[in-house]
């Protein structure tokens, strides 16, 4: 009896507790990515309840909404995307949600001459690993949360300033770390195409064992090529993603193995989403200096030198 009595008023205390941080939020948004979520969360402060659409280790290019998303999504005051078809098949939802509800696509703040073509009239969608370009991105999500909260302008402002700044910051200190790394051996080897802008940035030269898109496999020939070039230019490490199957990174590892080279695991890379929270990269701030250690210590590090077995 005491006992039912106890949970009860504890269920009561949380359910209060629950409610007063619910109407403390002025704003709920819906990011469709991690990645997403934590650039709504650095803008919004307390204003501002966020929810990711997308867990950590989802691929965004082959997820598809169920109709209890499509549920959140309505319920959501704000809706904010990556854009630039990066949510492959949410595109036609987020378009018919958008005539009922706001969404704004946070990459096409990014100038379009800023941004990788991909052919078809498509630009590369993945340019949060680049922290330049991703802080162009904040002042957007600011603007958003104005037009429905103006008596937190102010500080969605400051807060967008802030973290722009701290972007900024943040490209500077990649740039330096990476530069550590030996001209040869300056080569991004990864399961898909998430890395361009970032290879651009900090200059690596990117190869994706997969394309862009996680939707299509990597053809035999391809695969062939890239084993030939690892071979050639004595790469020491490839890279597995934490949102993307590692079967073709094994599959490179294998041809590489049977040529006579031994290629290291360089380290598990955050690509498409954020890791869980608590982790180093529950952040992008966070991610971001994670990938780049991880990509340090794989090719500039005292074990990147290449083994080659007899050829
Ligand atoms: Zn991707």
């Amino acid at each position: 009896m005491q006992r039912n009595l106890r949970v009860c008023v504890f269920a009561t205390v949380v359910g209060v507790l629950l409610t007063a941080s619910h109407a403390a939020a002025e704003v709920r948004v819906v990011a469709t990515t991690t990645v997403v979520a934590d650039l709504v969360r650095q803008v919004g402060g307390e204003r501002v309840a966020v929810e990711s659409l997308m867990g950590d280790g989802v691929d965004p290019h082959s997820y598809r909404a169920t109709p209890r998303d499509a549920d959140r999504l309505l319920r959501a005051d704000l809706i904010v995307a990556n854009g630039l078809h990066l949510e492959g098949k949410l595109a036609q939802l987020l378009e018919r949600l958008g005539r009922r509800r706001p969404v704004v696509a946070v990459a096409e703040a990014v100038p379009e001459a800023k941004l990788l073509p991909i052919g078809n009239g498509l630009f590369d969608p993945h340019v949060w690993f680049d922290a330049a370009l991703w802080s162009y991105c904040p002042a957007a999500v600011a603007e958003a949360l104005v037009k429905l909260d103006a008596a937190g302008a102010a500080g969605y402002r400051q807060r967008a300033e802030d973290y722009a700044k701290r972007l900024q910051q943040l490209d500077a200190q990649a740039r330096t770390q990476l530069a550590g790394i030996p001209p040869a051996r300056r080569v991004l080897i990864t399961a898909h195409d998430a890395f361009r802008y970032f290879g651009r940035a900090y200059g690596l030269e990117v190869v994706g064992v997969q394309g862009t898109s996680t939707e299509s496999e990597a053809g035999l020939a391809d695969m062939n090529r890239l084993v030939e070039l690892v071979v050639s230019r004595r790469i020491p490490a490839v890279f597995v993603e934490t949102s993307v199957a590692d079967r073709n990174v094994t599959a490179l590892r294998e041809g590489a193995a049977a040529r006579g080279q031994r290629m290291m695991l360089g380290g598990r890379l955050y690509s498409d989403a954020l890791g869980p929270e608590g982790s180093d990269g529950d952040t992008l701030e966070g991610a971001l200096l994670a990938n780049v250690e991880t990509i340090v210590a794989a090719l500039a590090g005292e074990s990147a030198v290449v083994t080659v077995v007899d050829e």
